[in-house]
């Protein structure tokens, strides 16, 4: 989930941090179909409690199951083929670079994620959320993505959102990484540069996710690609939490533990020897006299 702030020249000087919005939320009958194919994808995933939508790690009720992830990917709106391509290569960057058993295939048939670059920011649904979200509305916005845009931006946010898309919340919801910041401060910092509410900037920013509902959870993890960046003047020793610009190691670690690549099965031990007896058979070359040996069983 991830929703960047319409950029408007109002705001000229907003700081070009990568923060995600709620996308739509679910109805509560897509809610009930979220988590039961959340259950049946893998037992693991029963909810327990309520489950907020956003929240480097997995959510447990928004992991796809151990098999990995394959998703056919399409596009609301019509879209060039070289910059489709260069979106879908982002997105499985997760298994080119994160070394993950995930993949995004692109087709224009029924797709499970729908990519829209209209107007709403940045944002994803969680995991296995998206398959319960009505086919003719999108599962991750990318606001006016183009070929024009900077790679840098392909690689933070399509990766980023893509994180998402595969179960990852937000790494700087974690409780270790919000005990560094500065409450009201950061409360200040996000209305004013993402013009959030109060509320949106305590549900977005400073809710720790429960350690229980993670899979796979690597330390907290500032430098992960699902971590916000956020300024110094939001932490209360000053340092600015630098928030991750690319797949990082501990991301890593963490996709390769719950979608791991398919390992070969190993190769089969040789045959046991043939037992039974040598036989020799000795030959003599009339010419030379010079004997030779065969062996056989
Ligand atoms: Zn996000």
């Amino acid at each position: 989930m991830a929703k960047v702030k319409a950029k408007t020249k109002s705001k000229p000087k907003s700081p070009k941090v990568l923060c995600c919005n709620e996308p739509p939320l679910l109805t509560p009958t897509q809610r009930l179909k979220a988590y039961k194919l959340a259950s049946e994808i893998n037992a693991a995933n029963m909810p327990n409690g309520v489950h907020t939508i956003q929240r480097a790690a997995i959510l447990a009720s928004s992991y796809w199951g151990s098999k990995g992830v394959d998703l056919t990917v399409g596009f609301m709106e019509s879209i060039p083929q070289n910059l489709r391509d260069r979106i879908l290569s982002h997105m499985n960057s997760w298994n080119t670079i994160g070394g993950a058993n995930v993949k995004f295939r692109w087709t224009q048939t029924s797709p499970q994620l729908r990519i829209s670059r209209g107007r709403g920011g940045y944002w994803s649904y969680l995991g296995v959320d998206l398959l319960a979200v009505p086919s003719n509305q999108q599962t991750m916005n990318l606001e006016a993505f183009t070929m024009n845009t900077p790679e840098s931006e392909f690689v933070r946010v399509v990766r980023h959102e893509t994180g998402h898309s595969l179960g990852m919340p937000h790494e700087h919801m974690r409780s270790d990484l919000i005990a560094l910041l500065d409450r009201e401060k950061t409360i200040k910092y996000f209305m004013r540069t993402q013009e959030w509410s109060r509320d949106e900037v305590i549900a977005q920013v400073l809710t720790p996710l429960s350690e229980s509902s993670l899979l796979g959870a690597t330390p907290a993890d500032a430098l992960s690609i699902m971590c916000y960046q956020i300024p110094g003047e939001c932490t209360k020793n000053g340092k600015p939490l630098i928030g991750g610009i690319d797949i990082d190691d501990f991301d890593k670690q963490c996709v390769q533990k719950l979608y791991p690549l398919t390992v070969s099965p190993p190769s089969p031990p040789p045959p046991p020897p043939v037992s039974g007896a040598w036989n020799y058979t000795v030959t003599v070359d009339k010419a030379t006299g010079k004997p030779t040996i065969a062996q056989s069983l």
